[in-house]
């Protein structure tokens, strides 16, 4: 008995343990990956209805070969958020899209942008802007070539922040798009007072539209809303011939998903968009 009392006393259950221990390694993992500029960033063409062409493209981050195998953005950006690492990450981002732009801008004058994903935690920072457009600078790309995604929750959480960039962003040519319409925290006051150029209709919402007549309705009357009031809209991940269809049908004018293409490392979506290799 008295051995049993000289052991460390621990809380954890083994899952708890295993769980901590992963976050632990996906923390090590970004800094390395920081600190080397070594994520890699995948670009998944976006088709245009109006042109049949991909001119447009989102960038999506990725790590490169690690010990804990594939880790998906969904799993480690919350954790890059927590730990402080979104920031320095979202300029490696940029800098690599702004790579991206101008090896297109060699081959094609048709191509008109690649979006970057924002994080909320950003705007906890100052100077975002000037970063921004250093950035892009030292690439020379014109600013109308970069677009911005950030969801509607970013905006619930730090909406005076967020609203003065974009004023600030705009002026300079940069568009917005807000990211995961549908998802829980839409705020239709939101889409009408922060100056979005494109809303990006959920992949969820899409999905539902096929399997439930009411969503099909909604969608259908919101993406006719959205185009009224001048705004583009874009559907997400389109699968299927039955999604093409549909979100053609609702007037939409752009189309993202597996069904053109995967997000794809940087020489296969150049080649993807400069030859655009329709599916
Ligand atoms: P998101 O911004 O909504 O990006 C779209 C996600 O949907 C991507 O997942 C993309 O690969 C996936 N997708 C596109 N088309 C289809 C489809 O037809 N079917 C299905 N099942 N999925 C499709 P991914 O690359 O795993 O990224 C997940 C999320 O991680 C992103 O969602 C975004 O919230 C975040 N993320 C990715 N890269 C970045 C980044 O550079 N910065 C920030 N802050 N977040 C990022
Ligand atoms: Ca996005
Ligand atoms: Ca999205
Ligand atoms: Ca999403």
């Amino acid at each position: 008995a008295k051995k049993k009392e000289q052991e460390p006393v621990c809380f954890c259950t083994n899952e708890m343990m295993n769980y901590i221990k992963r976050k632990y390694q996906i923390v090590e993992i970004l800094k390395e990956c920081v600190e080397k500029n070594s994520f890699e960033v995948y670009f998944q063409p976006i088709f245009d209805i109006h042109t049949a062409t991909y001119r447009k493209a989102e960038a999506l981050l990725r790590l490169p070969d690690n010990p804990l195998g594939f880790v998906s953005p969904e799993e480690f950006i919350p954790i890059a958020e927590e730990n402080g690492l979104i920031a320095p990450i979202t300029y490696q981002v940029l800098e690599k899209t702004c790579i991206f732009i101008k090896e297109l801008m060699k081959e094609t004058i048709d191509f008109v942008g690649v979006s970057v994903n924002f994080s909320v935690i950003q705007f906890m920072q100052e100077n975002v802007e000037q970063k921004v457009l250093h950035i892009i600078d030292q690439y020379h790309i014109p600013y109308d070539l970069i677009k911005i995604e950030i969801t509607e929750s970013m905006l619930a959480t730090n909406y005076d922040a967020i609203m003065q960039f974009m004023s600030n962003m705009t002026k300079h040519g940069i568009q917005f798009l807000l990211d995961d319409f549908g998802t829980g925290y839409s705020n239709i006051s939101y889409v009408l007072k922060v100056p979005f150029h494109t809303v990006k209709i959920d992949k969820s919402l899409v999905w539902q539209a096929m399997k439930d007549k009411k969503a099909a309705i909604l969608v259908r009357k919101m993406a006719e809303a959205f185009k009224e009031v001048g705004l583009h809209v874009l559907a997400e991940g389109i699968e299927t011939q039955e999604h093409i269809d549909f979100m053609k049908s609702c007037g939409c004018d752009y189309l993202q998903g597996y069904y053109y293409s995967r997000p794809l490392p940087k020489q296969k979506a150049l080649d993807t968009i400069i030859h655009n290799e329709v599916a």
